[in-house]
């Protein structure tokens, strides 16, 4: 078995891979209630990066020298629990670890679908349910509104910009980078803009020219400066959802000092809300109804971003922060 534990917390910087060491272990034996589970693929997601600070959040940290924390998919080797049997698939945090022993009331099974295994901690996963529920419960767009999503291009962006099209309403996106522009035109966004190397005067101009009529929604996931240039285009009635705020989570020790806006949220009457997906746990049928037959029907597409190798962890969670991964970013630790 081997496991990544957290060496060193990075601390107002960016996490590097050496903040991870790699540690070897006997094979877990599952006791009873657990399962013996084999990682196939690890998710690897920006939230992480809060749970290796010391800020306070909604759920506790990793301390140095405890293994990191994770959702996995993987494979049953070993039972010692009612329901489940070598070779079921299931998903659940297991951590960065190539094999866990897990209590079985902290697992999914996942049944036979027909998809890849991986889009179970993607499209079909957290980040799914994430943009399902953020944009049509908290934003809940109308058919000719304008949704302006950052990180577009993203696990949870790029499936935002697709459901706002499919709900008949205008998907603009922000991404980093021409080719990750283009892929948001591709997959149905009716307008998309590279945002580096702009400053705040040109963010505010180019959610103008793209978002002519202005921006109804704005669901933002990484907060800062191109925050701003949203709020500056909100209309009347504007619904801002905090769904992340990734350009500061290298700096979540500093006060959070983001500008407030009240007088755009006065003047426009807006409503600004923060999202956390746990809190939609009861409600992940009306998700289950839907995201599969828009995939299945093509109404919905998905791109991944597999990394090969579970020693390359540490590498492609650093390149998750610099926005070096394309997609939903997964891990293929074992054998699929
Ligand atoms: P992504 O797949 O979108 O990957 C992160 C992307 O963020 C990068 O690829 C990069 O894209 C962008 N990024 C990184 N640094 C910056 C920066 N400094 N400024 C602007 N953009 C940056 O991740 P997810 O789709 O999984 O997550 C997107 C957001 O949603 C995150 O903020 C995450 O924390 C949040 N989230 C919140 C949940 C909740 O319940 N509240 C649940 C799931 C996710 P680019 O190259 O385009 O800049």
């Amino acid at each position: 078995q081997r496991r990544f534990v957290l060496a060193d917390r990075p601390t107002m910087r960016a996490p590097r891979a050496t903040d991870f060491r790699l540690e070897e272990a006997p094979m877990p034996e599952p006791k009873a209630g657990e399962v013996l589970v084999r990682t196939v693929f690890l998710s690897l997601d920006p939230y992480m990066r809060g749970r290796i600070s010391q800020v306070k959040s909604y759920a506790r940290g990793v301390e140095p020298g405890e293994t990191m924390v994770g959702e996995a998919a993987g494979e049953v080797i070993q039972s010692r629990a009612e329901g489940f049997q070598p070779g079921d698939l299931v998903r659940g945090h297991i951590g960065w670890q190539t094999h866990a022993a897990v209590p079985a009331a902290q697992l999914r099974r996942i049944a036979p679908d027909g998809f890849p295994l991986s889009y179970h901690l993607g499209v079909l996963g957290m980040p799914g349910r994430t943009a399902y529920f953020a944009l049509l419960d908290v934003g809940q767009p109308k058919a000719g509104e304008t949704v302006l999503v950052s990180a577009a291009s993203g696990a949870v962006g790029q499936l935002v910009g697709q459901i706002a099209s499919l709900k008949g309403a205008r998907a603009v996106g922000i991404a980093g980078g021409p080719a990750k522009v283009a892929y948001c035109r591709e997959i149905g966004f009716a307008d998309a803009f590279d945002y580096k190397g702009l400053d705040d005067d040109a963010l505010v101009a180019a959610v103008a020219r793209t978002c002519p009529a202005g921006v109804d929604v704005y669901f933002d996931n990484v907060g800062g400066v191109i925050h701003d240039a949203a709020m500056a285009n909100l209309n009347l009635g504007g619904r801002v959802i905090i769904c992340g705020t990734i350009s500061g989570y290298n700096r979540l020790e500093q006060q959070d000092t983001g500008r407030r806006h009240l007088r755009t949220l006065l003047v426009k009457r807006a409503r600004i809300q923060g999202f956390l997906v746990s809190d939609y746990a009861a409600r992940e049928a009306e998700f289950e109804a839907d995201m599969p037959k828009w995939l299945k029907d093509g109404s919905i597409r998905y791109r991944e971003d597999i990394v090969d190798g579970f020693e390359k962890t540490p590498e492609a969670f650093a390149g998750l922060l610099e926005g070096k991964n394309f997609g939903k970013l997964v891990v293929r630790a074992g054998a699929d």
